[in-house]
């Protein structure tokens, strides 16, 4: 079952940055995978999704977006699946080891690329 918890509110204001998303309009599929899809023919897709991403006036706010909404299909703020899942797992090691004691912000960009 879909967890929409991480969503953000159904506010205009808060989606308003989508309306100038350089993927407006073009075709999902370069930016999500379809079934099956591996190796060089999957890198290639990712490749083209980030290189209309690096144009994007809103990349931030996207990649924000999906890593509080850790979403786990397609090319957001351009990044991929694995990268977004590499930074969420280590925000998750930082917050149970802050939980134990030690400390640390919540989601690092310092592993994030543009
Ligand atoms: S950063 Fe990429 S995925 Fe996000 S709105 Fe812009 S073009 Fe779309």
């Amino acid at each position: 079952m879909t967890c929409t918890t991480r969503l953000p509110k159904p506010v205009t204001d808060v989606w308003d940055w989508q309306m100038a998303g350089l993927c407006r309009g073009q075709n999902s599929a370069v930016f999500f995978h379809p079934d099956n899809e591996r190796g060089y023919a999957r890198a290639a897709r990712e490749e083209k999704a980030k290189a209309i991403c690096g144009n994007c006036p809103v990349l931030a706010q996207c990649r924000s977006h999906a890593l509080e909404a850790q979403e786990p299909y397609g090319v957001w703020g351009g990044m991929g699946e694995d990268e977004r899942r590499q930074i969420i797992n280590a925000a998750r090691r930082r917050l149970r080891a802050r939980s134990s004691g030690h400390s640390s912000e919540r989601y690092s960009s310092s592993t994030s690329r543009s």
